[in-house]
């Protein structure tokens, strides 16, 4: 199957309020363009200087999405252009993100990154840290920041009942917030191997690199 190809039998499998982000970390711009082409405007990638080339070498109308781990000292590279964050997990970030948002005269919609898999990870809050977050006065003060949902990844595992029950904590935790003040409703997780599954329990935001681009070849980098 051609990209475009792939990219059609995913959509078509898809409820139209889900959002495909095409992830494209490490992918040449003629691949990408050619998502372009069929259609596809939401593009995620994980490195800042990638994001950052591509971005400049690619069409402005494309929706760049951050999806790797953001350091603060390179916030400010993607925040003149960047469409959504969505591995948020501190509020020092934030307020880094805030800082460059006000440079820039614009508000940087987040995703916190809600750690659910059951394996060790370097990466992402727990309920109660998102909590804290949401909670926190200091979040009140930043003007240019606007968390609009939460990110996850599933454990790398064949075992598709843990998978969805570590997507449903997160849906869970997310309707407990729903009478809350803060509008959560952007839901990022689903990836190539279980999109299928996070759709059936609430993703409205999948990340797909691989089924679309192929296999990632990291030896060339
Ligand atoms: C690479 C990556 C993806 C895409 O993974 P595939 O298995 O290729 O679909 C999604 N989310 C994050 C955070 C990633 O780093």
């Amino acid at each position: 199957m051609n990209i475009k190809e792939s990219l059609t039998k995913i959509i078509s499998s898809i409820p139209s309020d889900v959002t495909l982000v095409a992830v494209s970390k490490t992918k040449p711009n003629a691949l990408i363009l050619e998502a372009y082409e069929a259609g596809q405007k939401d593009f995620g990638e994980n490195y800042v200087q990638e994001l950052c080339d591509k971005h400049e070498q690619l069409p402005k109308d494309i929706h760049w999405h951050f999806i790797g781990h953001l350091q603060s000292n390179k916030v400010k590279f993607i925040a003149p252009f960047v469409h959504l964050i969505h591995g948020v997990d501190s509020l020092k970030l934030l307020q880094e993100i805030n800082k460059q948002g006000q440079k820039n005269n614009r508000v940087i919609n987040c995703l916190l990154q809600v750690y659910i898999a059951s394996e060790e990870s370097k990466f992402g809050l727990d309920f109660n840290e998102c909590l804290e977050i949401l909670k926190s006065p200091e979040l009140k003060q930043l003007a240019n920041v606007n968390i609009i949902g939460f990110m996850g990844m599933a454990s790398n595992t064949e075992d598709q009942n843990q998978i969805r029950k570590e997507f449903q904590s997160l849906k869970k935790f997310q309707s407990s917030l729903i009478t809350n003040h803060h509008p959560l409703n952007t839901l990022s997780f689903g990836m190539s191997s279980d999109y299928k599954i996070a759709i059936e329990e609430g993703s409205n935001m999948i990340r797909i690199g691989s089924i679309i681009f192929g296999e990632r070849d990291y030896s060339k980098k």
